[in-house]
């Protein structure tokens, strides 16, 4: 999936578990979110995070492969491990919320996802190809979605905007 997608299903995603929850959806949360979907596709060197961490990636890449470790539920552990003991439980639930939005997101992608690597099985409803029309439609949709949604809640509006302008930032449109 593309980047940007990865980027709006991980603020929907994150929007829609704070909304749920009762809470205000902070721009800051917003923006972790995006960074934690963005994070499995470290394992490529031409993704967006890849790119920008190449002494990570191209390693990773040539030990693992695109799509291998990063993917699964035991890195969504690890991750989560991670955040825990960092002691940053503030930002520990967006970046996890993120991040399995991703995998989420690549569920239902022709390859599906290895959830549990290093068996090589791979998961998901195969229903969009990365970058294909129907995958832009849908991230029009969800978009349209969530400024529809914005548009009732002060909050997320606010939050919204200032994601549109760190996507911006992030030279994604
Ligand atoms: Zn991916």
């Amino acid at each position: 999936m593309m980047a940007v997608s990865h980027v709006v299903v991980g603020g929907a995603v994150w929007a829609g578990v704070s909304q749920a929850l009762g809470q205000p959806t902070a721009p800051e949360a917003l923006g972790l979110a995006a960074l934690g979907a963005l994070l499995p596709d470290i394992d490529h060197p031409k993704s967006w995070v890849g790119k920008r961490l190449a002494l990570v990636s191209v390693p990773l890449a040539a030990l693992i492969g695109h799509r291998g470790l990063t993917h699964s539920l035991l890195a969504v552990l690890a991750f989560s491990l991670f955040l825990g003991f960092a002691g940053t439980s503030s930002l520990a639930a967006p970046l996890a919320v993120g991040y399995l939005s991703h995998l989420l997101a690549d569920g239902f992608t022709l390859s599906g996802v290895p959830l549990f690597w290093p068996l090589k099985r791979t998961y998901g409803i195969p229903l969009i190809r990365t970058g294909s029309p129907l995958e832009i439609a849908l991230l029009a949709l969800l978009a349209s979605l969530m400024a529809a949604l914005g548009a009732e809640n002060g909050d997320l509006a606010q939050a919204s905007q200032a994601f549109h302008k760190l996507l911006r930032l992030a030279k994604f449109n």
